[in-house]
């Protein structure tokens, strides 16, 4: 049994050159504690405990190699379901800490780095071949999308009978090196819907998924999942004056946000039958991130700014509801390529059946 790994992180305040910069409404008080002012009594502080606290200067390699590598491990060498996403509200980080920029880059590329140098030295000391593919996908509207092909469109999910959620004809690209990778990653994720919103120069409108699934072959074949996940922000449309389409786009984004909260808010009170993950795409595609068979990692992102404190609270409460769930990783012997007979219809009941590692 696992639980998920919840981390912090905020970034530095922002503000234009020619303004003063606003106060902050936290501060780190350790390594693992942040500490944020009460709202309703200002003089006062509230703290909470996590995994560890990033503060404004932590770097991008510090991030990597304290939350997601040390899971990494679990994927290449046990083969089991690795998951990590980024939560917070707009123009915190979310973004920033998965996939950075060229000057500083985030968790997919690291990651990517990470496994084939991993691979190849594990693999030239035995007789083991290991091959990566690729999926990259995003869910706009409550559609899911590929990104890797944008002619695909309206993708339906299908659970197979060891509970891993599969996306019938979503395009897979094996990838062999990370130049190879690059190849399609890059233009891939220019695919990605953004919008210029009040509160982010460039605001994900979509949830955005990437999805590595490792083979390793000839002696018992295993196959696990990687998935790498940037959600759209929760977003306060007092706030950011969002109409029309931008409006619409963001009832979505808080709709399966939503969702997801009611899905750990279940978990956490041991509700393992009634948990809502069909309820929105975005839930039922972490199915077996959240409560299911995979180790988990979260980030949850934090923007400092005093206005900000109302988002901050609510992502507090939701960072501190998931630190209890638990999933139950195992390792998978089978071929598992995906046919009509080893699926299930969406309509079906769920009936999974988890072997605790
Ligand atoms: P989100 O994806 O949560 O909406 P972004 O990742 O797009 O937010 O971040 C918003 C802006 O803040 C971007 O310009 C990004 O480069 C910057 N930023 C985010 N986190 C950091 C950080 N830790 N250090 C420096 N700049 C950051
Ligand atoms: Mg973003």
């Amino acid at each position: 049994m696992s639980k998920i790994n919840v981390y912090l992180r905020f970034r530095p305040v922002f503000h234009k050159p020619d303004e003063e910069p606003e106060d902050s409404c936290i501060r780190s008080a350790d390594n693992s504690t942040i500490e944020m002012i009460n709202l309703r009594n200002t003089q006062e502080t509230v703290s909470y405990k996590f995994q560890q606290v990033f503060g404004e200067n932590s770097s991008q390699e510090e991030v990597f190699g304290t939350a997601l590598q040390p899971l990494l491990s679990h994927f290449t060498d046990d083969v089991q379901n690795v998951s990590v996403f980024a939560y917070g509200p707009t123009g915190s980080g979310k973004t920033f800490t998965i996939l950075g920029s060229d000057e500083t880059p985030g968790f997919i590329p690291r990651t990517l780095r990470h496994l084939f140098a991993r691979t190849r030295k594990n693999c030239s000391s035995s007789n083991i071949t290991a091959t990566f593919s690729m999926s990259y996908i995003e869910i706009y509207q409550e559609n899911v999308h590929d990104l890797l092909d944008d002619r695909k469109k309206l993708f339906s999910l299908r659970q197979d009978n060891c509970g891993n959620i599969l996306i019938p004809g979503i395009t897979e690209i094996k990838v062999e090196n990370f130049n190879d990778f690059e190849k399609y990653f890059v233009p891939a994720s220019h695919q990605r819907r953004m919008a210029k919103t009040s509160l982010n120069e460039r605001s994900s409108r979509s949830h955005t998924i990437l999805i590595v699934k490792e083979r390793k072959a000839p002696f018992l074949r295993k196959t696990a999942k990687l998935s790498i996940v940037d959600l759209a922000g929760s977003e306060d449309n007092r706030q950011t004056g969002n109409r029309g389409l931008r409006l619409k786009e963001s009832s979505a984004i808080n709709t399966s946000l939503h969702v997801l909260g009611k899905v750990v808010v279940a978990l956490n009170k041991n509700n393992q039958h009634r948990v809502p993950y069909r309820d929105s795409k975005l839930t039922r595609l972490l199915q077996d991130s959240l409560g299911g068979s995979s180790h988990t990692c979260m980030v949850v992102n934090l923007s400092p700014e005093m206005s900000s404190i109302f988002d901050t609270q609510r992502a507090l409460n939701f960072a501190t509801k998931s630190m209890t769930i638990i999933n139950r990783p195992f390792t998978r012997v089978e071929v598992a390529e995906f046919t009509p007979s080893n699926e299930k219809d969406e309509t079906e009941t769920v009936n999974r059946k988890h072997k605790s590692t």
